[in-house]
């Protein structure tokens, strides 16, 4: 029975969803009928849109976040006998991604606050073979750029920023993005900002921008008189116009889209009831943008009658993420349970809520009652 029957019931709420408007859609039909609809114009304007908020740093767009981040680690100069360090708490792109050059993922827990890496446990887990460094920005929260640039420093690394989920987001006042070393997003349809699917890499000074563009496109370098050479292996990772056409419209609202996501996560905060004993995440509302919103449950709670119990109330929700080791291809790798009993804890107990641009206050309401009718005894 429908808990107010005087009322329809309300449509799905969904964990996300992209706010593209008419303007950008024209601007899609636009490129269609240009006759120009792989890499072109829009990518290069994309481009340099990109590289102004990334303080005029070079910036390549790619067709995913996942192709941005194996790019960067050829480029960095990591492959076979190498180490890189992340994390267990994170989209298993972060980890395919080392495996996919050929070098060895070498996991550290996460701090229980953040949720991001440890990195006093990442310093401590530093070897002769440790090329480079890849920590991730869990739900938009940065990574302490201070302490993991002053390790880096420490112990010459490069650093690879998995920034997929931190796009609008800063560190003490800089845009993620124009501090660091390389630093690469995603656009994928989820993500903050979106092309569908889609990437960029930010790169650093000592790296050759031809270089980075041959490793996106067959590894095809094209001379003046027509011809062309291949001198390295390259993937096909280039990123259509039609795509870079919707992230031009996007950028035009990124910073309202940023906006919106910290007001309804304050709402959360102010909305949701302490009685039910949820965790929440750190509050913070200047570095972050709240890419996800994601209490814990109390501990030994049913997540799968929760997640049913809400959807009954029309809610969905979203679980991000179970912690990559314990998925079978790392197990084989020899990963185990017990292993990262902080990522472990939070990959059981976490919950996505809903939280979009497009959500009203009356959304995250609708949300928090939903929870305090589900989760009270
Ligand atoms: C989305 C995401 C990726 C991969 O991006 P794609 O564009 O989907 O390839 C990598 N790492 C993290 C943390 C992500 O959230």
């Amino acid at each position: 029975m429908s808990k107010n029957p005087s009322s329809l019931p309300l449509p799905m709420l969904p964990i996300t969803r992209p706010s593209i408007d008419e303007e950008t859609i024209a601007a899609v039909g636009d490129v269609l009928r240009s006759g120009w609809i792989t890499s072109g114009p829009k990518v290069q304007a994309f481009e340099a849109a990109l590289s102004e908020i990334c303080g005029g740093r070079p910036v390549r767009a790619f067709n995913s976040g996942t192709a941005t981040l194996e790019v960067a680690l050829r480029l960095a100069g990591v492959g076979p006998g190498d180490e890189v360090i992340s994390t267990p708490l994170t989209w298993v792109a972060t980890a395919n991604v080392i495996l996919e050059v050929g070098a060895t993922p070498v996991l550290v827990d996460i701090d229980p606050l953040t949720r991001n890496i440890d990195l006093e446990q990442l310093e401590a887990a530093i070897t002769p073979r440790t090329r480079a460094l890849l920590p991730v920005d869990l739900a938009g929260l940065p990574v302490d750029r201070d302490r993991l640039y002053a390790i880096a420093k420490r112990h010459r690394l490069r650093v690879v920023e998995d920034a997929a989920q931190s796009f609008g987001a800063s560190w003490k006042g800089q845009a993620i993005g124009s501090i660091g070393d390389f630093v690469s997003f995603s656009f994928h349809a989820n993500k903050n900002l979106t092309t569908g699917e889609g990437g960029a890499l930010v790169l650093p000074a000592d790296i050759d921008l031809g270089l980075c563009e041959r490793r996106r496109l067959q590894g095809v370098k094209r001379a003046a008189d027509g011809t062309m050479d291949v001198d390295v292996l390259g993937g096909k990772f280039n990123l259509t116009d039609l795509a870079a056409a919707v992230g031009l419209g996007q950028l035009r609202h990124l910073q309202e889209f940023t906006e919106r996501r910290r007001a309804l996560a304050r709402r959360y905060f102010a909305a949701i009831e302490p009685a039910l004993g949820l965790t929440l995440p750190p509050a913070d509302f200047s570095n972050c943008n709240w890419h996800m919103f994601q209490p814990l449950l109390p501990a030994g709670s049913d997540r799968g009658a929760f997640i049913a119990a809400m959807k009954e109330e029309g809610i969905g929700i979203g679980v991000h993420y179970p912690p990559l080791h314990l998925f079978s291809l790392y197990r084989g790798l020899g990963f185990r349970a017990g292993q990262f009993p902080q990522a472990e804890n939070v990959g059981a107990r976490t919950v996505t809520l809903p939280l979009f641009p497009a959500m009203s206050d009356g959304d995250v309401d609708r949300v928090c009652t939903a929870l305090s009718r589900t989760l009270k005894i």
